[in-house]
């Protein structure tokens, strides 16, 4: 089955778990705020089974529960990243 994630931004933290445990996954704006890499925090794109493992870590981690999964594709807007160098 496939699996899907993002992160429900207004409920992160800022903690940097999910980025720590994940990176290729996961990354965060100015703010440590995180997102979700691979589709642009939409949730659009399948997991493969590496980064399965990757995600289920973070997902189970998450203290605000703010990464989301599903075996659907979510509808959500595209996150653009801004950061400073
Ligand atoms: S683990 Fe959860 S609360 Fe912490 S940065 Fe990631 S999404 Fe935000």
């Amino acid at each position: 089955m496939a699996l899907y994630g993002r992160v429900e931004r207004p409920e992160c933290i800022a903690c940097g778990l999910c980025q720590m445990l994940a990176p290729d996954l996961f990354d965060y704006d100015q703010a440590g705020i995180a997102y979700y890499k691979p589709d642009r925090n939409t949730g659009t794109k399948a997991l493969d089974d590496q980064a399965t493992i990757h995600f289920r870590l973070a997902y189970k981690r998450c203290p605000t529960h703010s990464i989301k999964r599903s075996d659907h594709p979510f509808d959500a807007e595209p996150y653009t990243p801004t950061k400073v160098e």
